[in-house]
């Protein structure tokens, strides 16, 4: 679309809520409107129960976390009614509770909740208190300005790259427009402009002119804009995206920060991907709002670097935990960090690049990061979640209640409720059906309102019914999206091809009759006079499928993930005798979707055969094994073991179980603080110091001292060598190889050197062996002298 179509499109006016700023004298916003949550009623299997433990659940239990972790009691102190210092760990910790409240807010604009409705009116007060009299709101300054933590500053945004003080800020100001949307009330609203108020003041190019170091305030400003129709709330917006990379202003804060040039001047994702994908958001608002053709054609470039060469096959992003971003192109490790926050971020910058060009594949994205990335990160009861989301597993993963960083937690439930918010659209005479969930939706067209209802089991089938019914008989054009998978097209681009071919097609009937379907922007139109009760059937076949990633991708080279639908699939542990990384799916081996009403909620499984190597007496044997695939968004509730989405194609690429040994029948342990112990003795081979698929062991963050791990044996045995596959994670981390080590075996209380002529090697990359007179004893000890500045660990140690 050209951008003289976009700035002149006439807005369709759809909101359900209070307050969005209408008529002739209306700033152009994206040519597309999404159809507000109040006027979406999920009524489906899948998502319904979903919302409703965000509503029941997570959002009681995120707001006990927020209480029991000294989140709220730190707008207490700062408002004087209570007393104490910053009582939890991070400067942004603010950010976690005006998040709850924007889902919380989006729960109260669909139900009526009474008890909710109070305890955000209390809450909101409390942060109205901690607020200073000029607008500014941080706790941990105003608590006590004189002894603020070091990501702070000591004084106000003097310490921009790290204080998160206007990324507080952009959550405030989405939970205040969310909050006055939903319940009328201006409480949290007059916090948000008194504090945005007071930015304009302090930032812009004659006063501070320091870009955030994380984007947030962005996306919160233009929603500021919108429901105020203040101009200085998005010129401000566009006043931070446009001090990135301008060293004039500040000294750049580099790469991870997307601040290492002009934001029109990127075309390559790197950085922190919750801070990108953020700024991408925002990027396409302004451009949306302001007509800006620079962020578009930067946004283009941006969209196809992740697409094509840097998007997990669950959507998400963010290869590395090392600066919880981007890689390399391709470079796509299935230890995976994937963010959950990531995912989202993911979600709801393909949602505006929708908004901004009416094509259906930045919805195959979105479905795919929502469906898989974004959902794998909350259990099915709703109160424990995950922070990163691997494509592999070697049993190490398990959700949390809660984290000392809690932005995956807090940004569950508005994501997760705004989900009915995307699933229609409106553009002019357009009217978008996006996703597929049984419901209904009352959405507004330029000539009147239009009834939709979805009847369809997706995402477990294909068929989907959608009937039209306007309040008056008119000609409109319904676009119905057609999912990139059912064509073939597993994501937009090379990154992922589907092997399955030779099955049926996407049909469309209208009123019963089948018609041609004609494809604009990968959306279904079907234009023509609607009348009350007409209805169109679209069958989207659902055979199961086999998918393989780009030759550049080294990870998956030689494996196939299985999907079904918007699904992606996975092994894991439970289904699959105790083990999956063992397994080869070879292309011919059939596999057919299997109905579990008992298992996961409701899943529709996927079942074949496989084979699965064993060591035996030394060699590899491999038999035929049952397999037993289910949805990734399921994996990990049934306990800790191996899971994987990318499966052998050839026996070559599957690791063998391996035999017992001395050191997997013993009993691991180590000196205080040690993670990972798994890791010692799980019989991964790690492919080099740095793998981070196999689980590690640590002492991080402890660095210098004198530190241990320790077997003790099933029963007193003769041993005579050991063997140390160190870990290292240079580049990473902060572990390095030991300053020196030595072996203890234990005789009686005490613990003794074993003898040997040996060097204690701290080679990277092997084994470190070292041999030594045979002792006889039941426990075995590898002593380990950190190096000064360092934490050091282990990724595999032996014992014969
Ligand atoms: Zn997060």
């Amino acid at each position: 679309m050209s951008i003289a179509v976009l700035v002149c499109a006439v807005l369709a006016v759809l909101s359900g809520g209070h307050g969005m700023a209408q008529g002739p004298g209306r700033a152009p916003d994206y040519p597309t409107a999404p159809v507000p949550i109040a006027r979406v009623t999920f009524s489906d299997a899948f998502w319904a129960p979903r919302l409703e433990t965000v509503r029941n659940v997570t959002i009681g239990a995120t707001f006990r976390q927020s209480e029991l972790t000294g989140r709220i009691k730190n707008f207490e102190i700062a408002g004087r009614d209570a007393t104490g210092e910053f009582c939890s760990r991070y400067a942004f910790d603010d950010s976690d509770v005006f998040k709850i409240i924007e889902g919380a807010s989006y729960a109260l604009a669909v139900k009526p909740d009474k008890a909710l409705d109070a305890y955000l009116d209390t809450l909101i007060a409390k942060i109205a208190k901690a607020q200073e009299p000029d607008g500014y709101l941080y706790t941990a300054r105003t608590i006590n300005p004189s002894k603020t933590m070091a990501m702070a500053g000591k004084e106000r945004w003097t310490n921009l790259q790290d204080s998160h003080e206007l990324y507080n800020l952009g959550h405030l100001y989405e939970a205040a427009v969310a909050h006055y949307q939903a319940t009328g009330k201006k409480t949290l609203l007059n916090v948000a402009t008194k504090s945005a108020d007071l930015v304009a003041r302090t930032f812009g190019p004659a006063g501070l002119r320091y870009p955030p170091g994380h984007q947030e305030i962005e996306i919160g400003l233009v929603k500021l804009h919108r429901v105020t129709a203040d101009p200085k709330y998005l010129a401000l917006a566009k006043f931070f995206l446009d001090e990135r990379g301008n060293p004039s202003g500040h000294k750049l804060y580099g790469e991870y920060a997307q601040d290492h040039k002009p934001v029109v001047d990127q075309d390559t994702a790197v950085g922190h991907s919750v801070r990108a994908a953020y700024m991408y958001s925002a990027m396409a608002d302004v451009a949306a709002l302001t007509g800006d053709t620079r962020y578009l054609a930067a946004l283009d470039k941006l969209w196809d670097d992740v697409v094509l060469r840097k998007l997990y096959l669950t959507g998400g992003i963010g290869a590395t935990g090392a600066w919880e971003g981007f890689g390399p192109a391709y470079d796509l490790p299935n230890s995976a960090y994937a963010e959950t926050c990531a995912s989202i971020a993911n979600a709801l910058w393909n949602f505006r690049m929708f908004l901004l060009k009416q094509d259906a594949r930045y919805i195959d994205v979105y479905e795919r990061a929502v469906y898989n990335a974004m959902l794998s990160g909350i259990s099915l009861k709703g109160d424990t979640f995950f922070y990163p989301n691997p494509l592999l597993s070697l049993g190490q993963h398990e959700r949390s209640p809660w984290f000392a960083c809690a932005c995956c937690p807090s940004n569950l439930p508005r994501f997760i409720l705004s989900i009915p918010s995307h699933a229609y659209a409106v553009g002019g005479d357009k009217l978008f059906v996006n996703l597929f969930v049984q419901g209904t939706a009352r959405v507004g067209m330029p000539a009147g309102d239009v009834a939709i209802e979805q009847q369809t089991r997706y995402p477990w089938d294909g068929d989907v019914r959608i009937r039209v019914s306007p309040a008056r008989a008119g000609r409109f054009a319904l676009h119905v999206r057609v999912p990139g998978w059912a064509l073939d097209h597993p994501v937009p681009g090379d990154l992922y091809r589907s092997l399955t071919t030779g099955r049926d097609s996407v049909t469309l009937k209208v009123n019963g009759t089948l018609v041609p379907i004609r494809l604009e922007r990968g959306f279904a139109v079907i234009a023509r006079e609607w009348a009350a009760g007409d209805s169109i059937d679209l069958h989207l076949p659902m055979p199961v499928r086999r998918t393989v990633a780009h030759p550049s991708v080294k990870a998956d080279e030689g494996r196939v993930a299985v999907e079904r639908g918007p699904l992606v699939y996975t092994a894991e542990f439970v289904d699959n005798g105790g083990r999956v990384t063992n397994l080869t799916l070879d292309d011919q081996s059939p596999l057919a979707s299997d109905w579990r009403p008992d298992l996961l909620n409701g899943v529709m499984a996927v079942t074949g055969k496989a084979k699965a190597l064993r060591m035996r007496n030394g060699s590899p044997v491999s038999e035929p094994v049952p397999l037993t695939l289910i949805p990734y968004y399921g994996w990990a509730h049934r306990g800790k073991g191996e899971m994987a989405v990318w499966l052998a194609r050839r026996p070559d690429l599957a690791r063998p179980a391996p035999e017992p040994t001395l050191a997997s029948a013993s009993k691991a342990s180590s000196s205080e603080g040690g993670k990972g112990i798994q890791g010692l003795n799980e019989q991964y081979e790690p492919t080099d110091s740095n793998d981070h698929t196999a689980i590690y062991f640590h002492w991080w963050p402890k660095k210098g001292s004198t530190e241990w791990v320790q077997y003790e044996f099933p029963a007193e045995t003769t041993v005579s060598e050991t063997s140390v596959y160190w870990f290292d994670d240079t580049g990473q981390g902060e572990c390095r190889v030991p300053r020196s080590w030595r072996v203890l075996y234990k005789s009686g209380a005490q613990w003794l050197p074993v003898a040997t002529r040996d060097a204690f090697g701290v080679a990277k990359g092997t084994y470190n062996t070292v041999r030594f007179t045979p002792v006889r004893t039941g426990a075995l000890r590898v002593e380990v002298v950190l190096p000064a500045d360092f934490s050091a660990g282990i990724q595999e140690w032996k014992v014969r």
